[in-house]
């Protein structure tokens, strides 16, 4: 019989949430939510964004002392991603940034953490992770983009699609196969995973028109026989793809955060509308019909960020964490999707208007049900390793 998921009863301590509250306060004076859609209308970036967020310090959470870090570890980036989206500010870029410094830090050597994870506290170093391929979507053992040994180093062809942030970056986490066309590919042979410059001869972008509301863009990137140096590998050649499961639980975590976020800020929105707005001469929010689906929606997201926060902090504690963090991603995209839609219901008509800002949460919350993994997969986790059932 399979283990049951380890009980949840950890919380982030008070004085590290109120710490990044605060300090998030101080971004979005710099940088409201108004200027965060009207960046995301424009196509434009955010990059006074990245400078609120290097100035008080919150890209240093998650990067340990030794590295000159403010440690924290992914308890602390957590709550970060989610006072962020709280306000409605959820930089995509950031959650990409901090789950690329992750298998830097995890597999990386001592100088490529020097290189690659110090420059982004201070703002230098931004990561972009390419992984999805036009074929292979979801099954990424399927990928075709291939890294052939060359001279001193690599030599990189193929094709990614949906990479965000790739014309902010300045580097891009890339999964390749190492292993020659039609070798059997496993989780722990085959794969590279690469720290590429995107400035190197050989790369292309192409963007991608995709409806949603945020400053990153998505780009088809293409690599024509990109050159890049031995140590642009992380770790060994052939495990890219272990290591990319193994960080994958910290970056579920963080959508979670992400999702929680936004869906509280959503639900804060229908709230003071349904205070107000009185067609029937009372408030709509005293119908039990408009509260429930908003109570419903808060209740849903609170265990959800119970759980969320328990696998962060049984990550910290060095645990794999997978069980409860699969658990997260499931139930706090969910949640906040529920919250969205408790949220434009609530707001009628006016919720389409796009001053509102409440149809324009839509579509990233609805991303977050099939990126970076659909909640199928997610399930699919939940039934075969905890639950033990047979393989799908
Ligand atoms: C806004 C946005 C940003 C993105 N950013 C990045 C990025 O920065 N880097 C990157 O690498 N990728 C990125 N992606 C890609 C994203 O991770 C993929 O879209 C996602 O993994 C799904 O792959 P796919 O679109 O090819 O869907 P497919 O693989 O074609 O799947 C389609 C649908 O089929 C179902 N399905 C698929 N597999 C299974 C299964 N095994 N079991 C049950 N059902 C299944 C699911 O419902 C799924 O939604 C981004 C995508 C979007 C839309």
């Amino acid at each position: 019989m399979p283990e049951q998921l380890p009980p949840t009863v950890h919380a982030p301590s008070l004085d590290l949430v109120e710490s990044i509250v605060q300090a998030v306060e101080g971004v979005a004076a710099a940088f409201p939510r108004s200027l965060f859609l009207q960046r995301a209308r424009e196509q434009a970036d955010a990059a006074e964004l990245w400078q609120a967020l290097v100035d008080a310090g919150l890209l240093s959470i998650g990067v340990p002392e030794e590295h000159g870090g403010a440690g924290g570890g992914l308890t602390g980036s957590t709550a970060v991603m989610e006072a962020l989206a709280r306000v409605g500010l959820p930089p995509l870029l950031y959650s990409l940034t901090s789950f690329s410094r992750e298998a830097i830090l995890r597999y990386g050597t001592p100088e490529q953490v020097a290189q690659h994870v110090v420059p982004t506290m201070t703002g230098e170093r931004k990561i972009c992770f390419g992984v999805t391929e036009p074929e292979a979507g979801t099954n990424s053992f399927a990928i075709r983009t291939s890294a052939r040994p060359d001279g001193d180093g690599y030599r990189i062809n193929g094709q990614k699609v949906f990479i965000s942030g790739a014309d902010q970056a300045d580097h891009i986490l890339l999964l390749t196969r190492t292993a020659p066309a039609g070798e059997t590919l496993s989780r722990r042979s085959g794969f590279g995973l690469f720290m590429v410059d995107l400035a190197t001869p050989g790369i292309t972008l192409n963007r991608l028109d995709i409806e949603w509301y945020a400053p990153e863009n998505q780009y088809e990137v293409f690599f024509d026989d990109v050159v890049v140096p031995r140590d642009a590998l992380i770790g060994e050649d052939g495990l890219g793809f272990d290591y990319l499961l193994a960080c994958l639980n910290q970056e579920r975590i963080t959508i979670a955060a992400w999702a929680l976020g936004l869906g509280n800020y959503a639900l804060e929105k229908a709230v003071e509308h349904a205070t107000v707005r009185a067609p029937f001469g009372r408030p709509i929010g005293a119908n039990q019909a408009v509260q429930h689906p908003l109570a419903l929606a808060k209740a849903e997201m609170e265990a959800a960020r119970t759980v969320m926060y328990g696998a962060a902090a049984g990550y910290d504690s060095g645990h794999d964490a997978g069980d409860q963090a699969n658990v997260a991603k499931l139930l706090g995209s969910r949640a906040a999707l529920a919250a969205v839609e408790a949220s434009i219901q609530t707001h009628g008509g006016s919720a389409f208007v796009y001053e509102s800002d409440v149809v324009t949460l839509w579509p990233m919350i609805r991303i977050l049900q099939i990126a970076p993994i659909n909640n199928e997969s997610v399930l699919s986790y939940i039934a075969e390793r905890v639950l033990g059932l047979p393989r799908s």
